[in-house]
């Protein structure tokens, strides 16, 4: 069986996160490994407490799971502030990981910022270069390309800038802005990946989407294939969220 491994947050909820992660992975039929780069203390309603998890306690997970299984992918999601990335960034040049996909995660999607300020400019210089895959949201990938993002044309901008920053591949979504669901790849070429665009308030789209990309790598995918095959499954599970009767929709897979 195939392995994945997530490195990143961990959520009560369910919703996003580590346990996103995991429930992508299991629904793809990859075997998941998982190290928490921080707890989060957050209900439907939002994240309420970031708690940071001690960056030499994150090398040590890490040291011990890879020294022991060698995934054939590895996602990451939130990292807390710039000693994270960096060891982060080293465990995976130690261990010549391979299929890096990289969630830049910045902010919550109710707007609780789930890093420290200098975070966006150690990941551009220590894991955008990594990546295999990097898939921000439209605010994620202005932060980290420092390009205003209003329409399509922006987003390309932003991909060009973020692969002249050593990222192999580019995938931005597009769903923040008013209309679009379109979503753009970049590999050098432009590839638009459309869909209807699906109404709701939803948790953890950001962590499951790069899961199930994360996923697809493990199981010999292509890049673009993965993206592609990602986007059909965000839009299965789209059309079915949980509504628990409070602020965001759950992801029902
Ligand atoms: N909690 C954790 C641990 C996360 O990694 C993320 C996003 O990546 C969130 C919360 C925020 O999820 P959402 O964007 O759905 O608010």
């Amino acid at each position: 069986m195939m392995k994945t491994l997530t490195i990143a947050g961990f959520d009560p909820s369910g919703g996003a996160g580590i346990q996103a992660d995991l429930k992508v992975f299991q629904y793809l039929h990859v075997y998941g490994l998982s190290v928490a780069t921080a707890l989060t203390a957050q209900n439907t309603r939002g994240v309420q407490h970031v708690f940071l998890i001690r960056p030499d306690i994150i090398r040590t997970q890490l040291n011990v799971i890879l020294s022991d299984l060698k995934p054939e992918s590895t996602k990451m999601g939130m990292l807390y502030n710039e000693s994270t990335v960096k060891v982060v960034a080293s465990i995976i040049r130690k261990y010549s990981l391979s299929n890096i996909v990289l969630d830049p995660v910045l902010l919550s999607s109710t707007g609780k910022r789930l890093v420290q300020r200098n975070t966006p400019v150690a990941i551009r210089k220590k894991l955008v270069p990594l990546c295999t895959v990097l898939t921000p949201n439209i605010h994620e990938a202005s932060v980290l390309s420092g390009i205003p993002i209003k329409t399509d044309a922006d987003i390309e901008k932003a991909a060009v800038r973020l692969k002249d920053y050593g990222a192999e591949n580019i995938l931005i979504t597009g769903g923040h802005l008013e209309k679009s669901a379109l979503d753009i790849f970049y590999d050098g070429t432009f590839h638009h990946l459309r869909s209807k665009k699906i109404k709701g308030d939803f948790h953890g789209t950001g962590c499951t989407l790069s899961s199930a990309i994360a996923a697809f790598l493990a199981l010999g995918k292509s890049p673009l294939e993965a993206a592609k095959l990602s986007k059909k499954f965000m839009n299965t599970i789209l059309r079915k969220p949980f509504d628990l009767g409070s602020t965001v929709q759950l992801l029902n897979i």
